[in-house]
């Protein structure tokens, strides 16, 4: 019997399959690919995707108790997985290659390291969030740039353990990878914030009147940020 799967038509040029830590079936195809054609291919992959979901079945994933991480502003476990295969992703039609693709992995519910890598969990969690922020601020950025005429000069990501963002005299807007623990409602404010200090470089009245015309709910994103400001304290990394 054919798995059932979700299907993703995108401007790619071959059929690929991976299959998600929660053992769900992710078929990626081009966008006119007929479905007789689609359901082929997931045929001739039936025993590989089979192989893969016992193996993700026998992933015994053990809770690490303390460790709660932070991701948009909701708090998820982590728990390490068995030593099954992690996460594959097959890529062309021709070649099942399967190919563990990440050290850690969001499934929606928890976070997922795999085996044998928890010695290495704070660099490893560090990196993710640090990519996350990448994917994450760029379009907020382009966004409140565009609408508000503001630009920086330059825009980096950086480890900062207490504060969020900063800008300086240069134009240089930098804002901590730490940013994506918070919701996105306060990732806008803090955005809108960095901004506005391009144009007011303290926080005068003036300064604040072009955060509330950037950000008009900044109130509310600032007394989120003092009621979990335990939150950069508390966690690990
Ligand atoms: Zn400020």
């Amino acid at each position: 019997m054919l798995s059932s799967y979700q299907l993703i038509r995108s401007k790619r040029k071959s059929l690929g399959i991976s299959i998600k830590p929660d053992g769900s079936v992710i078929v990626r195809v081009p966008l006119r690919t007929a479905l007789a054609t689609i359901n082929r291919f997931v045929a001739r992959y039936q025993d590989w995707i089979n192989s893969k979901l016992l193996l993700i079945n026998a992933v015994k994933a053990t809770q690490i108790a303390e460790l709660l991480l932070y991701y948009l502003g909701q708090r998820y476990p982590l728990k390490e997985c068995g030593d099954g295969v992690f996460a594959v992703d097959a890529t062309a039609v021709d070649v099942p290659a399967v190919v563990a693709v990440s050290k850690i992995e969001f499934d929606g519910n928890c976070f997922l390291i795999k085996a044998g890598y928890m010695n290495q969990v704070d660099i490893i969690i560090q990196q993710w969030y640090y990519a996350q922020a990448q994917r994450l601020i760029a379009p907020i950025i382009q966004e409140y740039s565009q609408r508000f005429g503001l630009y920086a000069s330059k825009i980096k990501i950086t480890s900062a353990k207490t504060r969020w963002g900063s800008c300086n005299r240069l134009g240089t807007v930098c804002f901590s990878y730490r940013i994506t623990m918070l919701p996105i409602t306060v990732i806008h404010y803090i955005v809108a914030h960095e901004l506005a200090h391009l144009k007011h470089l303290n926080h005068s009245k003036l300064f604040w009147q072009q955060v509330a015309h950037m950000y008009p709910e900044y109130k509310s994103a600032q007394s989120w940020l003092k009621e979990h400001r335990y939150m950069l304290a508390a966690n690990i990394i």
